[in-house]
This record gives C-alpha cells, structure tokens and sequence, in this order.
C-alpha cells in the first residue's frame, strides 16, 4: 500500500462512497471551525454529491446535529489551527529522504492552555467500542509525537467521533411487489408510492440522532512519556524496513491490512487480480499530492539509518 500511494502515488478514480461522506463530513466541520455560518457549511460540505440525495441528507444531518451536540463541549477550547500540516524529517538514504507527512485536522488549546491535536472520525461502528480502540490508534500516537518533535508543546489528542446513521432512505416498492388493502387504495405498511424526499429523508435522520445522543463523543487522551517514546520505536523500526524495501525494490504485501477494519483496502481490486496492469490504467489514476515527496529542509540525528 505504501508502495502504491506513497511512492507510485496512486489512487482510486472512483472512491467507495463511504470515502465521500467522511470526507464532506470532514470538510463541513472544517468549514464550521473556520467560523462559516452552519448553513453555509452545510451548502458548500455537501454540493460535492449532486443528485446523491441520501449522502447529501446524510451529511446535512451529521453536521447540524453534530454542531448541536459539541457545541459546550468546544466552549472550553481554543481554536489554534485549523488543518495544520505536520512535516517532520525522519530519515536520508542513497538517493533520498523520508519525511513523516500529515494533516491534524485542528490544534486545540484548553482552559489550562495545554495544547491536543484534535482528530475527527466516522464510524458505522458503535462509539463506545470504537473510543476504547483509540488509545493505541497509531495516527494519533504519530501526529502528538511529531509535533513535540517540531517543538509544540501537545500533550494529548481529542476525538471528535460521529456514528454515521444506520437508516437509509425509504425507497418506491416496486410496481410488482406493490400490496394494496382492501380498499384498493392503501399500500401495506412498510410499502411506499413514492421515493422519501430530500427533506423527509433529512428530517427523519435527524430524528435519528436526537434519539441516540450516544452518536456523537469526545474522546481526551493524554499520551505518556512511555507511550510516545514506544511509537518513536516503533517509526524507527518501519523507517529502517522503508529504507530497505526502496533500497531492494521488493515491497512485501501486508495481507493482514487488505480488509482492515471492515472495509476493503483502495487496492484490493489491484492485488486480488494478480496486480494486473490493465486493472490499475482503467480503475486508478495519478494523484494530486498535498505533500511533496522530498522537501530539502534540514537534518534528523537518530533517524539517520545510513
Ligand atoms: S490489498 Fe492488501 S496487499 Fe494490496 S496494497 Fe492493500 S493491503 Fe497491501
């Protein structure tokens, strides 16, 4: 995967929609922490989907209700940064460098002026087994180190996790499956005339999350020195195999990765056809990097791997 993304700089030209929701999700309340009205970001988060009405409805819904339920919870924090870049120099070999690239969603900063990365996410999950999960989550782990290692001060990362709405949009029985009553007129409960409007679909999803509170959650997680100092073990230890793989032109597959948390890896259509070159020309295409590859611009000590 790395390989592929990172080094071939590939992607998938037609996304699972489960990708565009998350990232109109994303974009919303990034939207909403750059201080535009909610209306406003609801509009522009969600003009992505076109005639998708359910993914429209289904975003509109999250961020309205979402903006409700976190709204006392963020009162007790500042807004440093908004989609702050974090790039760190890690690594220099024959021919190149590593650097350690990502995207914090937020930098908070509390009452007590500490400072968190603050990390939004999706799940279909519930979100009571999903925040037990986050204190070993890797991209949180990285991004707090990282930024110490730039010298800011974060002690910690909060999730902001949102459960997506498990109810889908009512849909026209089919003509042949149509069942009336007596009266010849009545469909049977269950069955509809027509598709569910754009509003009753919204306001039915809305419905939805008023009645689970338990959807949305904040999750504060303070990292200890020991922890930090782990996940520095652990990048130097992949920076080393990164570094040998490029040097050997030999990327092994991580099969335990392909159908990792539920969901099919971007390239899995690659690499179940027997990483077949007609599948990535007509599936995926070159994409536009946020990052540049090599960025000359100062040197690392320990992660030196020479
Ligand atoms: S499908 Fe599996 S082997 Fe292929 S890139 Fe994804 S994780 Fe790696």
């Amino acid at each position: 995967m790395y390989y592929l993304k990172n080094i071939e700089d590939w992607e998938m030209i037609e996304k699972p929609i489960y990708y565009a929701v998350g990232g109109a999700f994303h974009t919303g309340k990034e939207l909403i922490r750059k201080e535009m009205p909610l209306p406003e970001a609801i509009a522009e988060a969600t003009k992505v989907f076109d005639d998708d009405i359910d993914s429209r409805a289904l975003v509109a819904a999250m961020l309205s209700e979402w903006y409700k339920a976190s709204r006392q919870f963020y009162q007790d924090y500042e807004i440093v940064d908004v989609e702050m870049k974090i790039e760190l120099p890690l690594a220099e070999y024959e021919g190149g460098e590593i650097y350690f690239a990502g995207m914090a969603d937020a930098l908070l900063k509390d009452k007590n002026g500490r400072l968190f990365v603050g990390e939004s996410k999706t799940t279909s999950d519930s979100v009571d087994r999903f925040c037990s999960k986050l204190w070993a989550q890797r991209q949180g782990l990285l991004y707090v180190w990282a930024l110490r290692r730039l010298g800011y001060d974060v002690v910690g990362i909060i999730y902001d996790v949102t459960k997506k709405a498990t109810i889908k949009r009512g849909m026209a029985t089919p003509m042949e499956k149509r069942k009336y009553k007596k009266d010849g007129e009545t469909l049977y409960a269950g069955q509809r005339e027509h598709d569910e409007s754009y509003s009753e679909y919204l306001s039915r999803l809305k419905q939805w999350y008023q009645s689970k509170p338990e959807s949305f959650a904040q999750e504060v997680i303070v990292h200890s020195k020991q922890q930090l100092d782990a996940i520095e073990n652990d990048m130097s230890n992949i920076l080393k195999a990164l570094v040998f793989y490029q040097a050997t032109d030999n990327w092994p597959r991580s099969l335990s990765s392909c159908y990792a948390y539920n969901r099919a890896c971007e390239f899995a259509h690659y690499c179940s056809a027997g990483n077949d070159e007609l599948i990535l020309q007509s599936l995926y295409k070159k994409r536009d990097r946020v990052f540049s590859k090599l960025i000359n611009k100062g040197e690392t000590d320990e992660f030196n791997t020479n």
